[in-house]
């Protein structure tokens, strides 16, 4: 949906204001936005705030750059993608790629519920509060929030929301390298399985603009992981090889998982690594636990895919050479029926002691809260 309070928060992705301290001041209009962008955007007093856009028909228009960014109403979004092309885009804006993650209209359950729920609690989220999901996919994070009484927004980089998610969502389509937000327009924002996708300047891209968009006294909650393993790792390696070797008999759908992650750049190398590009982003991690999958592994990696699986049938068993799926048109799934969604919630709480036992052990996953550092008083 695009609604008012949307309206009110959005501006040009990539123009900034005149404005700011004598180190990123520009008088130049559209010039300086063009050829300075990152040094004024990047400026450790917050940068410039973007410039606001104008309403006209069907658009909403930049007087900085006189672009018109086309209203989506009947599909319930904006269209607030810049203009000019900053790089390659992940494998999420491909039509094909989305389809086959199989996205049904049903709360997060299992690993994607503690993760919500990680959100929730770490973000401190309150009922009436605005809160933006970056990188939103279909918008069922965003829903599941908007079920808690927060009043859900959301940015992805393609228009494959859930149909209700068009409705109940305040949604953009957009770059998280260039957020189309005003200066604290969120200052409650997190994203999910995201930062994984970016290279690193993406990252460091992405954690500025959100550092402005959540404002001085913002807060983001990150769920990604570094290129590190504990010494639990061991047993979920063990889960894993034996998944694809089931996976390669039939007995499980493991093609699906290897599709979601074929897309990983990986560029976060350590935590200390994750930290400077914090630190260089004006945030700093606050808190963190670390999400060792060990009862994820067995339950929601092994046991209900070998049970997904033998529902299933031997038919649907993956292609040799793990082109699941690719010629097989799918509409949406169906949701799921009351008792699976009691049954999930139930391997749910199972699942929530990874966090639990294993939640200080250092290894690559974690959830992050992330803070702006910027002195009190700034921008
Ligand atoms: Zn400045
Ligand atoms: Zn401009
Ligand atoms: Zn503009």
């Amino acid at each position: 949906m695009i609604s008012r309070e949307l309206l009110e928060r959005v501006a040009c992705p990539v123009c900034l204001e005149a404005d700011g301290c004598p180190a990123c001041r520009q008088g130049g209009g559209h010039a300086a936005c063009l050829s300075d962008y990152d040094r004024r955007a990047a400026c450790p007093c917050g940068g410039p705030d973007k410039v606001r856009l104008v309403a006209e028909e069907g658009a909403m228009r930049c007087p900085c750059c006189g672009v018109a960014y086309p209203s989506h109403a009947p599909e319930g979004y904006l269209d607030l993608v810049p203009r000019a092309n900053l790089g390659e885009v992940t494998r999420y804006a491909d039509h094909e790629f989305h389809d086959s993650l199989h996205v049904a209209d049903a709360p997060p359950l299992l690993s994607a519920r503690v993760k919500a729920d990680m959100m929730r609690r770490m973000l401190g989220l309150r009922p009436g509060e605005t809160v933006l999901d970056l990188g939103c996919g279909a918008g069922k994070m965003a829903l599941y929030a908007g079920s808690r009484g927060a009043l859900p927004a959301g940015l992805d980089v393609a228009p494959f929301f859930l149909p209700r998610a068009a409705r109940e969502v305040a949604l953009v389509l957009g770059d998280l390298r260039r957020l189309p937000f005003r200066k604290g327009a969120f200052p409650r924002a997190y994203s999910l399985d995201v930062l994984e996708h970016l290279d690193e300047a993406g990252v460091r891209e992405v954690l500025l603009e959100a550092r402005r968009t959540v404002g001085p006294a913002g807060r983001l909650f990150v769920y990604t992981h570094a290129m590190e393993s504990s010494r639990l790792a061991w047993f979920q390696r063990s889960v894993n090889r034996l998944a694809r070797r089931l996976g390669e008999k039939g007995l499980i759908d493991h093609a699906r998982e290897a599709l979601r992650k074929s897309d990983h750049r990986n560029a976060i190398r350590s935590h200390e690594h994750f930290e400077a590009l914090c630190a260089q982003a004006g945030l700093r991690v606050s808190e963190r636990r670390y999400y060792n999958v060990v009862f994820k592994a067995v339950i929601e990696d092994l046991l209900l895919r070998l049970y997904e699986q033998a529902r299933r049938g031997p038919r649907h068993s993956a292609a040799p050479g793990g082109a699941e799926g690719a010629h097989e048109p799918r509409g949406e799934p169906a949701p799921p029926g009351r008792a699976a969604v009691g049954l999930g919630l139930a391997l749910t709480a199972l699942l929530k002691l990874d966090v639990l036992f294993f939640g200080r052990i250092r290894t690559g996953p974690f959830f992050g809260l992330l803070q702006p550092t910027l002195p009190a008083g700034g921008r």
